[in-house]
């Protein structure tokens, strides 16, 4: 009997599997091609994930871009074709630290498809420093220079005097400040310029950033100003974010470090006792370029004086919590910048000197 009933229960639950497959069925085949976009990976240690986005979108073959928002445009930092059936899957390579608004669209013509979500990518580590110790290159909003946000940042490094150690550890810090500011960041290749050699002359083409070691005799800055590190922009126009204030747009701007500190004054790692390693004279020479001042926080990189270790006395090569805020009142979340057009200025801005 026991035996009997189960089979009745078991053929209850076939029979009521099969109803329920025809009465779904239609639903299903609807659902099919139902718009719908589903974020595989939202969250994350920068330079450890990417953002993952798939779906449907309507139509066939078109361009489903995945976006964040600046604060006045949304820039595509992602892009794939969708399927003939419009399945998608993109992903984008977005490394900016904070709480960021995405989404995924379909561009060109067809049915609007736009599908939003927050993405939160952290630092790899828990920040020293206090998140008000920056100060901004320029007395005032419109004597401040900053990277257009919006434009790859290209760079070219000259590593003759250094070899790959100190190729490497130029790309690991200027990945840094593209973590902290938003602002995209290109290596292109090896220069044998030397910034601070001659602030006049002009960077190679379609670059706006080289950085360099020079030597006591090919550099008399250095000693001139009792300084291991030079930094700053060069050259650049008048710019505004939408109906911002006007600001200096960099589109050139040098640094260059003292060959014989290296090794020496500074260890080629970003991690060391002693002595800090070059990584806190990169990111500090690079923060100038990219429109900080010193600091009055001895925590930060962005220090005017002589940095000293952690409290377990080990020097760590990171931005710290100031020098964080301050490289996003430069950065992507200030939005993209536009050349000031017309009378209202025609000079171009005076570049100040690079700082130490
Ligand atoms: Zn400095």
């Amino acid at each position: 009997m026991r035996t009997r009933r189960i089979h009745a229960s078991l053929l209850a639950t076939v029979l009521a599997a099969s109803v329920l497959t025809v009465a779904t069925a239609p639903a299903d085949a609807a659902g099919k091609h139902k718009p719908k976009a589903r974020w595989d990976v939202t969250q994350y240690v920068s330079g450890t994930d990417r953002l993952e986005v798939h779906g449907r979108a309507p139509g066939k073959r078109r361009t489903i871009q995945v976006q964040v928002k600046a604060k006045n445009r949304w820039v595509t930092i992602g892009h794939k074709r969708s399927q003939r059936n419009g399945t998608f899957r993109v992903t984008a390579g977005l490394d900016w630290y904070g709480s960021h608004k995405v989404r995924v669209r379909a561009a060109g013509r067809g049915p609007r498809f736009v599908k939003g979500t927050t993405a939160v990518i952290s630092p790899a580590y828990a920040p020293v420093g206090k998140p008000a110790d920056y100060d901004l290159l320029g007395t005032s909003k419109s004597s401040s220079w900053r990277f257009n946000p919006c434009q790859t940042v290209r760079y070219k490094v000259n590593a003759d005097d250094t070899g790959q150690a100190g190729l490497d550890a130029a790309r690991a810090a200027m990945a840094q400040l593209s973590a902290a500011s938003g602002i995209e960041v290109k290596y292109t290749g090896a220069t044998h310029m030397i910034p601070a050699a001659n602030d006049k002359k002009r960077l190679p083409k379609r670059t706006q950033l080289v950085i360099a070691w020079g030597t006591h005799a090919e550099v008399p800055a250095f000693a001139a100003r009792g300084a291991d590190g030079l930094g700053g922009p060069r050259r650049g126009f008048y710019a505004r974010s939408g109906r911002g204030p006007v600001v200096n747009m960099t589109t050139e701007a040098g640094v260059t470090l003292l060959t014989e500190s290296y090794g020496t004054s500074y260890t080629p790692g970003f991690e060391s006792t002693g002595v800090p390693g070059i990584g806190h004279l990169l990111l500090h020479e690079i923060g100038h370029a990219f429109g900080l001042d010193h600091s009055a926080g001895t925590d930060e990189m962005m220090f005017g004086g002589a940095w000293t270790p952690e409290a377990d006395g080990v020097f760590r090569s990171r931005l710290a919590a100031g020098d964080l805020t301050g490289l996003t009142k430069v950065g992507l979340g200030q939005g993209c910048l536009r050349k000031v057009r017309g009378s209202f200025r025609t000079t171009q801005p005076q570049a100040p000197a690079p700082l130490g």
